[in-house]
């Protein structure tokens, strides 16, 4: 790793030319662009990106399966070396009810050092500071070896197909190193969560809900189930532990069942959010819900249960420690002052889909991960400035510029 050959000097130089302020406005100006999810026009939010990036020196251009879903990929080339890909997206949730927000959800009101609004956190905040980061590094004149990519993207919320998983399938991006923003309070995470999302539909047999002994109770048999799978699964998984994660857990998230008030169900299905660490395979995790759900219909008659996983789970990623683009990110952290002990994310992000093409990845960025998707979501001003001077310090570090 490159660490030791960067000289503080042009580390200040670079830092000297992040202004805070810079950084707080372009923030403002992205939050206030709705770029809601559905349905996820953030075009708008994206020219804004290219437009400092371009200015700046970098090579910019848009690639898109969605009209209205362009995602950047902003280049800077020095000497030869390493590629650095920053990523994070611009398409924001719902607002919901919007009575139970105090602040406008796209004002970007700056109170008592908060800047507010939908996305304010997730995930503009580490747009801005991933963007002004290279901006920086642009200004400064410092040449690298090897080439910086800032690839900011659409469609994250739903899932990625039109954003980065495409991005990433369609070989837009090869990368040595990829840094994911998403809200991790500045903190270095090695790696995410994985997932393997279950349904389970239970069988029965309908009849006149004032003869129910002539029908199979859907409903009631997957009672059986959810109670099997409490009492038997859940403290299972409590005792999976990984040192940089929360323990591997369980959720029943959707259920469905029932037609009419004086019906025998014949149907009943539920939806695990299942959530893997590292070393949990979700073959194996499907399989295990499916064992206990057997079992615990097995003697009622009339029941039957089917459990299936869905087709987009994916095991957690990890990265050693000791990684050069860890080890980078943490020097970074000590350098600007932030935490330098590494942890994990729980929850899944755009990561996944360069993970899996092999690209070592890491998650950091600002913004408390509880404050996303809810009403009044902030980032600190500070923190959103600690996070660009972190983002350009950690591209120094990898890239080794002079
Ligand atoms: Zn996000």
């Amino acid at each position: 790793m490159n660490e030791a050959n960067v000289d503080r000097a042009v580390i200040d130089k670079v830092l000297a030319q992040i202004d805070k302020d810079e950084v707080v406005r372009f923030h403002q100006s992205l939050v206030r662009v709705p770029s809601v999810n559905p349905p996820g026009d953030v075009r708008e939010a994206i020219a804004l990106c290219e437009q400092s990036l371009k200015h700046a020196g970098f090579e910019t251009r848009l690639v898109a399966v969605e009209e209205a879903k362009p995602n950047l990929i902003a280049t800077c080339s020095g000497q030869p070396g390493p590629t650095l890909c920053f990523n994070a997206h611009l398409d924001v949730v719902p607002i919901g009810e919007r009575s139970a927000w105090q602040h406008d959800p796209f004002g970007a009101e700056i109170v008592d050092g908060k800047i507010y609004g939908r996305g304010a956190g997730d995930d503009k905040a580490s747009v801005a500071a991933q963007v002004m980061a290279a901006v920086a590094l642009a200004r400064a004149g410092v040449e690298l070896h090897g080439t910086l990519v800032v690839n900011e993207v659409a469609d994250e919320e739903v899932g990625g197909v039109s954003g980065a998983k495409m991005v990433v399938e369609a070989g837009h991006i090869k990368s040595d190193y990829v840094i994911v923003g998403e809200q991790t309070l500045n903190r270095v995470c090695v790696g995410e969560k994985g997932s393997a999302g279950t349904t389970i539909t239970v069988y029965g047999r309908t009849a006149h809900g004032a003869l129910p002994w002539e029908g199979a109770n859907a409903i009631e048999g997957m009672a059986e189930v959810i109670a099997a799978l409490r009492r038997e699964l859940w403290p299972q998984l409590e005792n999976r532990t990984h040192q940089y994660f929360h323990h591997s857990s369980a959720s029943v998230n959707i259920i469905t069942g029932g037609v009419k008030s004086n019906v025998v169900p014949d149907v009943c299905e539920i939806y695990i959010d299942r959530r893997l660490i590292p070393g949990e395979d979700p073959k194996l995790a499907v399989a295990e819900i499916d064992e206990i759900a057997q079992k615990a219909v097995r003697d009622i008659p009339g029941i039957s249960v089917t459990v299936e996983g869905r087709e987009q789970s994916l095991p957690a990623t990890v990265s050693a420690p000791d990684a050069p683009l860890v080890r980078s990110m943490i020097e970074a952290n000590r350098i600007i002052g932030g935490n330098t002990e590494p942890t994990g994310f729980s929850m899944a992000t755009d990561g996944r889909f360069f993970a899996k093409a092999g690209c070592p990845t890491i998650i950091y960025g600002p913004g408390d991960p509880k404050l996303a998707h809810v009403p009044d979501e902030w980032v600190g001003v500070d923190e959103l400035y600690e996070a660009t001077r972190a983002y350009a310090v950690a591209a120094l570090l990898l890239l080794g510029g002079e």
